[in-house]
């Protein structure tokens, strides 16, 4: 077994380590206090070709595999949760969809436009169909060429900033996963709205809006697979996603951890640094042991897609293991700062709060035991 990652990883990795030093860090706490993200650093992004890092080369991105492209998002979310999440689901669950079941048509006209920078997002997410996306109500029905899809999404990261949304809805008067599709919607298509931002605990760099379909007509050349695909493209989607939001997890983990040792080497208590008060020591032993199984699991679940192999049922773990140790290692920050924690002054504050949706996007902490038990019902 070799732990070792090869050049171009280590090269990428470095890359985007000495990028986000440079420009994301210095200005994470503002972005997290003016709830936006500035549109310089975009453009900066989309120059380093932040945009295409996960898009095959053919269409113009740096087909970079996923063990690549977790460290990427591991390193970017070190810096700001917020940037990190516009960039993973624009990577993976807002263009993998058209990667892997567009027509070639579709593939040539979409794809290089988004490994450029012109922003994707997923519409899944409806006001009544969370943890269960079979539920979704939003209807596309046949028109001719067309199909006319109205509805209504929430909780869409890049709604406002996007170019182009991957769209689930379902033919009018089914239920269940059977009669839903996907499409590929562009931005400015008549009857697409962007609704309101939310006002988000963390986060706060990136954008989730409500976007609402009226009457929009789409050509059914932008249907992604075919008909009745939407559940099964959304999942797959979601499977590769998962990985993402894994290594999320561990760059704001491994943030919570290098502040808390850094704090715990200074401040001293009772005559001596906390962190050789052997309480303080052991959370934080604890902590770095729960992040270092939660990479492996992560990088597991990687190597597996990488190697063309299933992968979602370590995908789920992956996620499951990696945001809550996450969680664990924001909580043991907060206390190893005592009042200082809770105050905004400590960049641990806002980890807290940006690691807390890792446990519930991209399917909930609860959503994720479902998904092994099911697997593991299948093995045994
Ligand atoms: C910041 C942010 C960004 C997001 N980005 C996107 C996006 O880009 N695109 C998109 O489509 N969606 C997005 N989402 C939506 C997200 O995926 C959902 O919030 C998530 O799937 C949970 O759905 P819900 O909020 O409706 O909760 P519910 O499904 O209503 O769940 C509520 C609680 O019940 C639990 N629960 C539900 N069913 C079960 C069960 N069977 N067994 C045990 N427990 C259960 C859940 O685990 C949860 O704890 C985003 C959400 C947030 C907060």
């Amino acid at each position: 077994m070799d732990f070792t990652l090869n050049e171009n990883q280590t090269m990428f990795r470095d890359m985007v380590r000495d990028f986000t030093r440079k420009e994301i860090a210095p200005i994470a706490q503002q972005m997290d206090e003016e709830n936006g993200m500035p549109a310089e650093l975009v453009e900066k992004m989309k120059a380093s070709g932040f945009f295409g890092i996960a898009f095959p080369e053919q269409y113009g991105g740096l087909g970079a595999d996923t063990i690549t492209y977790g460290l990427v998002v591991e390193e970017l979310a070190k810096a700001s949760a917020g940037v990190c999440v516009m960039l993973t689901v624009h990577n993976s669950v807002g263009s993998y969809p058209v990667a892997m079941y567009g027509s070639e048509q579709i593939k040539q006209e979409f794809l290089p436009r988004m490994a450029a920078g012109e922003i994707a997002a997923f519409c899944v997410t409806e006001p009544g169909a969370g943890s269960d996306a079979a539920s979704i109500t939003t209807t596309a029905k046949r028109d001719g060429d067309d199909y006319i899809l109205n509805g209504s999404k929430i909780f869409v990261t890049n709604g406002q900033r996007a170019a182009f949304y991957v769209v689930m809805a379902r033919t009018p008067g089914t239920t269940g996963h059977k009669d839903t599709h996907a499409f590929i919607v562009e931005r400015g298509t008549p009857g697409l709205v962007v609704g309101k931002k939310e006002d988000k605990m963390g986060l706060r760099a990136s954008d989730t809006a409500v976007v609402d379909f009226e009457d929009m007509r789409v050509p059914a050349a932008q249907l992604l697979g075919k008909e009745g695909d939407g559940f099964k493209i959304a999942m797959s989607a979601l499977d590769g996603g998962r990985i993402g939001i894994a290594f999320q997890s561990l760059g704001i983990g491994e943030a919570c951890l290098a502040e808390a040792v850094r704090y715990a080497k200074t401040r001293e208590q009772f005559g001596k640094p906390l962190i050789r008060q052997p309480v303080i020591g052991g959370m934080l032993a604890d902590v770095g042991t729960e992040l270092e199984a939660a990479r492996l699991l992560a990088l597991q679940a990687a190597w597996l897609k990488d190697q063309g192999q299933p992968y979602g049922k370590q995908a789920a773990m992956a996620k499951l293991k990696c945001s809550e140790a996450a969680g664990k290692a924001a909580d043991t920050a907060v206390q190893v700062h005592g009042g200082y924690g809770f105050c905004k002054e400590y960049a641990v504050e806002r980890y807290y709060r940006d690691v807390r949706v890792t446990r519930i996007y991209e399917g909930t902490s609860e959503i994720q035991r479902l998904v092994i038990a099911r697997y593991l019902g299948q093995e045994y």
